[in-house]
């Protein structure tokens, strides 16, 4: 019998770590045979802490809102099935949520100790990158990718098989495989939480990737701000070497990998490629003119191939079920699934994983359980800063990298920021474009003079002193920055101010009408 307490960071930050004290007290005082074990995230943010009772037969009880107060109580029910009076159980209602996604990249964030390789290999983990070695060329292997039709999941839904063989056509070595997980988007986190869910299962990805390009050293480069996704990679890849999984002439194939994680300081513009590169060889993280691209001339002038951490999850996926299986979910041109992070006014906040296609209004309201307080759903933000806000008469759009596009905003990375009807969206195209503003490194001047003198703008309306002719110049400003920025920050940037004018732009004019 087992007792797996959730701890992923939102489960820490509600208290799992607490529970899981008092369960290894209270264990810790019988003889039970009972284990008590850790795991990540499993997407129900929204009721961590999050417990799960096996039972000697393998079967799954979830309780959930778990305090140090009810763990007597669910020992009692892992020793003697006896309910406990004071327990939740996860509801019908949550359990078919969770029902109506479809889980890939997340599919062992929740379910394994992510601090334990044995967990991982137990359930095959290696066996994709074993097939790979054994039984495929690389050029099989990126036809593999090709016919699974996965797409970056950074935000740039580039097909992933093109940059793998853009990166293994290059004869220059050595070649870098680089996993970018730098997320900086306000209300994202799904990097984080498969990064501190399931390390190996991103690592397998990595080695997979740098088999398909001929590169023998990967790079994490992860935010500092993540220190315990740091933490859990640390241990993974330590575990994996002493596995002999990572090092020289893995698994008898000759093929020589290793990987190690560099801690990004959490500029924004370091998601960008060539400002990564850029900080990993310690200069100052500022995007650089493309071409040559990174698949050409990359870390250290060397071919470099860079993914995101759920595309590269989502890599073992497709070797062992195939990528026709992967393909076989989604719409014709956005295939597989994607994962959200369901943050602002909405009842069940978490992370989320659907195949492309599900509609806005089923992953808002079916899984998101709808708005806070059964308040009017206004808006939701997708693609963060870089991105722009969908109102509600587009509720049926069917989230994929084409409609989504159409609506004015972009996939992005996977944030989904829900907006009730008490949201003035003048202050929220502010907030975004104030993060923006910050984050610009000052390389274009369209990029760094043109979001402040958007922000000023955007603060006087906010603040009832807009002018006459304001609008206007927004929107003039809009396209100066878009046309004149080397690199996406700036060219996305504003988005939040083109969407929401184009569907609100009511707001901006009472705004400055009320004044007057
Ligand atoms: Fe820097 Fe902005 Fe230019 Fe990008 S667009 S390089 S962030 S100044």
């Amino acid at each position: 019998m087992r007792i797996v307490v959730g701890q992923g960071s939102c489960g820490i930050a509600a208290g799992a770590g607490k529970v899981s004290v008092a369960f290894q007290e209270a264990l810790s005082q019988t003889d039970a045979p009972v284990s008590l074990e850790l795991t990540g995230c499993c997407g129900t943010c929204y009721l961590e802490p999050v417990v799960d009772v096996y039972d000697s037969h393998h079967e799954k009880t979830t309780f959930v809102l778990v305090t140090p107060e009810m763990v007597d109580e669910i020992i009692d029910f892992t020793l003697t099935g006896k309910q406990p009076a004071s327990g939740h159980l996860m509801s019908e209602e949550d359990l078919t949520a969770q029902a109506k996604q479809k889980k890939v990249a997340l599919r062992n964030a929740g379910s394994i100790n992510p601090e334990d390789i044995n967990d991982y290999l137990a359930i095959d983990g290696y066996k994709a990158i074993e097939k790979a070695l054994k039984t495929m060329t690389p050029v099989q292997v990126i036809e593999e990718i090709k016919i699974s039709g996965l797409r970056g999941r950074g935000g740039a839904g580039f097909p992933t098989w093109f940059k793998w063989n853009a990166a293994y056509q290059q004869k220059e070595t050595p070649k870098y495989m680089v996993c970018n997980a730098d997320e900086g988007d306000p209300g994202a986190f799904m990097d984080r939480s498969i990064l501190e869910g399931d390390p190996h299962g991103v690592i397998e990805g990595m080695m997979i990737g740098g088999y398909a390009m001929g590169a023998s050293e990967g790079i994490f480069y992860v935010r500092a701000e993540y220190p315990l996704a740091i933490k859990r990679l640390e241990k993974a890849i330590e575990q994996a070497r002493e596995k002999g999984l990572l090092g020289k002439n893995i698994m008898g194939s000759g093929f020589d990998f290793d990987l190690w994680i560099k801690a990004g300081a959490g500029a924004f513009v370091c998601g960008e490629e060539t400002a990564l590169i850029a900080s990993l060889e310690g200069e100052r993280g500022m995007p650089r003119l493309k071409p040559p691209f990174p698949a050409q001339k990359g870390f250290w002038q060397k071919p470099t191939n860079i993914n995101n951490v759920e595309t590269l999850a989502n890599v073992p996926w497709i070797f062992r079920n195939g990528g026709a299986a992967f393909a076989a979910m989604g719409t014709e041109k956005s295939k597989g699934t994607k994962v959200f992070a369901l943050t602002g006014k909405i009842k069940k906040g978490g992370l989320v994983e659907i195949p492309m296609g599900l509609t806005l209004r089923e992953v808002i309201y079916d899984i998101g359980g709808g708005i806070l307080d059964d308040k009017s759903f206004k808006a939701v933000q997708m693609g963060g800063p870089s991105g722009g806000c969908i109102p509600a008469q587009l509720l049926d759009t069917p989230v994929d990298y084409e409609s989504i596009t159409q609506t004015g905003a972009i996939m992005g990375s996977g944030g989904m920021v829900v907006m009730d009807e008490t949201t003035c969206m003048v202050e929220m195209a502010r907030f975004f474009l104030d993060f923006t503003r910050k984050e610009s490194c000052g390389k274009c001047i369209h990029c760094r003079m043109g979001t402040k003198r958007m922000l000023e703008i955007l603060t006087r309306i906010t603040e009832g002193k807009g002018k006459d002719g304001d609008i206007e110049l927004l929107e003039e400003l809009c396209e100066r920055v878009k046309e004149g920025s080397l690199c996406a920050l700036g060219g996305t940037a504003p988005n939040p101010v083109l969407t929401t004018l184009k569907y609100f732009r009511h707001e901006y004019e009472a705004h400055i009408h009320d004044r007057k």
